[in-house]
């Protein structure tokens, strides 16, 4: 049973802990996001009541939902659209566009600190993540293939985001405030 010892894989030599240390880090630094301290926290008994199985699983178990399925992909009513989880406002309606990908596509954040960004390696490939910066809920991901002038694109679940209508952040010039009580968050099928 003799095995060489290169001495050029660190995880190798028993007299270093801190190898061990920086390994577990490793293995765990995936699992442990969730551990992270956000400035808003909700317990988990808290969002299963008042988020839909939906909203739970995108937001709090970085799940996607399926394209084209989401209530706010054909939406085109003015106003902000926010965190589902905190409320927190993300972003505006203005910045909204059809990327033709089948998820709400937006082209620019209302706060640049408002979403947090990281890196996600899942699913083979490099994308990066966004997340709530408030409650660390799950939100998509951000592409650089977004329309001018920022050429980003940040491509949301629908199941993360809630929506207030323009009429009820400030006051209406134009009517067209009967569409404002039809909003819903309650959309569970798919
Ligand atoms: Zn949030």
């Amino acid at each position: 049973m003799y095995r060489p010892y290169t001495g050029r894989f660190p995880f190798t030599s028993p007299h270093s802990p801190l190898n061990a240390v920086v390994f577990l880090l490793l293995l765990f630094s995936g699992a442990c996001r969730t551990k992270k301290t956000w400035p808003v926290k909700f317990s988990e008994e808290e969002l299963r009541k008042r988020l839909t199985p939906m909203q739970y699983h995108i937001t709090q178990q970085r799940g996607t939902e399926s394209a084209f399925t989401g209530e706010f992909t054909h939406h085109n009513e003015e106003g902000t659209y926010t965190c589902v989880v905190c409320g927190a406002q993300l972003f505006s309606s203005n910045s909204k566009f059809d990327s033709g990908s089948g998820w709400p596509s937006f082209f620019e954040l209302l706060k640049e600190e408002s979403v947090t960004l990281s890196d996600d390696f899942s699913y083979g490939m490099h994308r990066v993540e966004t997340t709530c910066s408030q409650c660390g809920g799950h939100l998509g991901h951000l592409f650089d293939d977004g329309p001018r002038p920022t050429g980003k694109r940040y491509c949301i679940n629908s199941a993360s985001l809630g929506f207030q209508p323009k009429d009820a952040a400030s006051e209406s010039t134009t009517g067209d405030e009967a569409a404002s009580s039809s909003v819903s968050n309650e959309k569970t099928d798919l």
